[in-house]
């Protein structure tokens, strides 16, 4: 049965997109720069030597995830929002994480999911289930279908080590129907445990959402959603004691005649990416970081990769612009996608009035900004926008 949930859109078919099932390694650049993450503090200063797998910058709490990085050389800059380092080619390593207990060495590792959520976290709230997301709903990206094929053994060898983490919890493994023969392997390994289960859900947007995928599948209160790239990385750092320093990153879009997957240095800047692509078609009008339904377009290609960025898509075709006037006509189209179950046409309404008590009496605070309702209206209106000024306004 596949299970699903209100709302949502179709944002894609994938299938032509498929990269073939490789991940690529990409060289760290001569320069990395490392954006410092929400709830961590640098711990290196602008002259200091790093060894690759360093913590630059340490976590501020117990169940954070620190950040190292990926390469040895000297640290030019650092603040408190970005460090600097100037690789010297060497990649002199670190020691490896000594910490024995499995919360403090994911800390430590720097473990966390596509939205910065730290697995330390999620291990010590000792979740009665997790769900694990192996579910692809965006155009273009195929990062999961890569690393269900290039790394199942991780994969479940991840299962194994979180069973034993957490020796109460049950595990269920969402896939989409298109991922399934990538999960084959899986499964077959996996059929004669008790304390797993697979589920296929839909592969609407935003299924992948950890609250979206909760919703959809259980109403257990006590869960925890943990991705395939964050399990795969739980099985590594366990294994091999050495921080995550490396994102798996989609490169795609319509200028692009196949998807590309590489594992991609932390703080190596979108153009050092796009120029290791080969697959391009035509030179792309925007590029944007993160994905068509809500990623950020990008005119500086210094701009740089971090545990965050999924995928760069480079796009030609106009299909995801917006206007540059918002001309509403009252569809409701939006009303039907909204997964929160909102009126994004009421909303802009009673924004345009500066109708705050209104905006309030809308819920406009549990807007999600997924970008569902700027995907499917007819006007092009850019909903993200005026629904992120409405929360500002309703606050
Ligand atoms: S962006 Fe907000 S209003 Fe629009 S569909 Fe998502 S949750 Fe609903
Ligand atoms: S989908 Fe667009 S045009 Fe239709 S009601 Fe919503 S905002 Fe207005």
């Amino acid at each position: 049965m596949l299970l699903t949930f209100r709302g949502g859109v179709d944002a894609g078919n994938k299938s032509e997109f498929l990269s073939g099932s490789v991940i690529n390694t990409i060289g760290a650049g001569e320069t990395l720069v490392l954006p410092v993450p929400f709830g961590c503090t640098p711990v290196v200063e602008a002259g200091e030597r790093v060894l690759a797998g360093q913590v630059v910058a340490v976590s501020d709490n117990e169940y954070g995830a620190s950040l190292s990085s990926a390469v040895s050389g000297t640290v030019v800059k650092a603040t408190a929002s970005r460090i600097t380092i100037e690789n010297d080619g060497e990649n002199t390593l670190c020691d490896r994480l000594e910490a024995d207990d499995p919360i403090t060495l994911l800390r430590d590792a720097g473990v966390t999911d596509r939205f910065g959520f730290s697995a330390a976290q999620k291990v010590a709230n000792a979740p009665a289930l997790y769900i694990i997301s192996c579910v692809e709903d965006q155009p273009y990206m195929v990062n999961v279908q890569a690393l269900l094929s290039c790394r199942a053994d991780e994969f479940i060898g991840g299962i194994k080590l979180l069973e034993k983490i957490s020796e109460n919890a049950h595990i269920v493994i969402c896939t989409t129907p298109d991922l399934s023969e990538y999960a084959s392997k899986i499964s077959e390994a996996l059929m004669e445990d008790e304390r797993v289960q697979f589920l296929t859900v839909s592969g609407k947007y935003p299924q992948s959402w950890p609250h979206i995928l909760k919703r959809t599948v259980t109403t257990e209160e006590s869960c925890e959603v943990i991705g395939t790239e964050e399990l795969c990385n739980i099985y590594r750092v366990f294994k091999t004691r050495m921080p995550v320093t490396e994102k798996i990153v989609t490169l795609s879009g319509d200028c692009m005649r196949r998807a590309e997957v590489f594992s991609v240095p932390y703080g190596t800047c979108v153009s050092t990416l796009i120029k290791a692509g080969t697959s391009f078609k035509r030179e792309p009008l925007k590029v944007v970081k993160g994905s068509v339904m809500n990623g950020d377009a990008i005119y500086n290609m210094r701009s740089p990769i971090d545990r965050t960025v999924s995928s760069v898509l480079t796009l030609f075709d106009h299909q995801h612009r917006y206007a540059g006037e918002s001309h509403c006509i009252s569809c409701g189209r939006c009303d039907n996608v909204c997964p929160e179950g909102l009126s994004p046409g009421s909303i802009i309404k009673a924004y345009k009035l500066n109708d705050t008590a209104t905006l309030s009496r809308l819920s406009v605070s549990s807007c999600t900004l997924c970008g569902c309702c700027s995907f499917i209206c007819p006007a092009r209106v850019n909903l993200p926008l005026i629904l992120r000024s409405a929360q500002l306004m309703g606050e």
